[in-house]
């Protein structure tokens, strides 16, 4: 199953699953992998607005 988590702006990417702010990026751009309970999640930009 796909799950999804947004972030606020100037928000701190933490690990969807644990919490944790242990990651890696170094993989790939947009991919991060969780060094505390081993998740593997993308990271995608958002735009949100009005008009
Ligand atoms: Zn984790």
């Amino acid at each position: 199953m796909k799950k999804r988590k947004e972030y606020a702006e100037g928000e701190i990417i933490t690990c969807p699953k644990c919490d944790s702010d242990d990651l890696d990026y170094s993989e790939a751009p947009g991919k991060g992998k969780c060094q505390s309970c081993g998740l593997e999640f993308e990271v995608k930009t958002v735009a949100i607005w009005n008009e």
